[in-house]
């Protein structure tokens, strides 16, 4: 059974990208089948891995609204394990031009329909707003995975965030779980991450990972070379959370299936 988990937060630069690039790529590397799918018309998982977006032939955009269908989109990484749906630019115009087509909020579901089970996980990266592909994100995943940044105002836009999540939910698709909370960009030279951990842990309980992210410069860098940071730097504590995350992400998961 393939599991299909979003990536999401309506807040930008709060880790989505670095977490979907570096956690699918652990995940693979422990042994999973996985697709990273590039929801973000900044295609920064594509450029993440190496690829360059002025390039592509095919991408989500074309799976989404002129039904081209994934073989003919997903392209290799540098990990064997490990395949992308890669976005541009023109991502961006799929927002709107959804909502003329039909089963708009259902367009990535129906793509993802012939390949399910030929993955063990896929990982959507979103986008930073609550529009429609965020929309199709959500009613296509089994469960959200959301990375909150440890920072001042962590917990603004999150209950809109839940909001989203319970529309979808109700509307769409009764399954959705929460899969956890990632902390990121913990700093431990100030209270201010310290508190934030705090006040996140009481809101979402034993949702939020034991591993914390913290602020790493080599995972700030690794995209700059289109590098995951197990390539760039694999024993970076950067490189070293994520694998730990990619652990737990495992284990966590058997124990609910248990
Ligand atoms: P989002 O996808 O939510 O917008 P990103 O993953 O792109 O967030 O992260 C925002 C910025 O912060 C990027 O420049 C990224 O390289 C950097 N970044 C992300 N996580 C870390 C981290 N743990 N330590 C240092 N820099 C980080
Ligand atoms: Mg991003």
């Amino acid at each position: 059974m393939t599991r299909v988990v979003s990536v999401f937060n309506q807040k930008g630069g709060v880790g989505k990208t670095t977490t979907n690039i570096n956690l699918s790529t652990y995940i693979s590397i422990l042994g999973y089948k996985v697709l990273v799918v590039d929801a973000d018309p900044q295609g920064n998982t594509t450029s993440g891995f190496g690829i360059q977006k002025d390039k592509l032939e095919n991408t989500l955009y074309d799976g989404m609204v002129n039904e081209v269908i994934l073989e003919d989109i997903i392209l290799k990484t540098g990990y064997d394990n490990l395949d992308i749906v890669p976005s541009d630019p023109s991502l961006a115009g799929a927002e709107v031009e959804i909502n003329a087509l039909s089963q708009k909020e259902l367009r990535l579901k129906n793509l993802f329909e012939p390949i399910l089970g030929r993955y063990d996980y896929i990982f959507i990266d979103c986008p930073p707003s609550l529009g429609m592909i965020s929309i199709n994100a959500l009613a296509a995943s089994d469960s959200v995975l959301i990375p909150i940044q440890c920072e001042y105002y962590a917990l603004e836009g999150v209950s809109q965030l839940m909001n989203t999540v319970n529309l979808v939910k109700r509307s769409l698709n009764n399954d959705l779980e929460i899969e956890g909370i990632v902390l990121t960009m913990f700093d431990a030279r100030t209270n201010l991450s310290l508190q934030v951990v705090d006040e996140v842990c009481r809101y979402f309980r034993e949702k939020v990972y034991k591993t914390i992210i913290p602020r790493n410069v080599r995972l700030a860098e690794a995209p700059s070379h289109g590098q995951t940071i197990e390539e760039y730097d694999d024993k970076s504590k950067g490189a070293l959370s994520y694998f730990n995350l990619a652990k737990e992400f495992i284990e966590k998961g058997n124990r609910v299936s248990e």
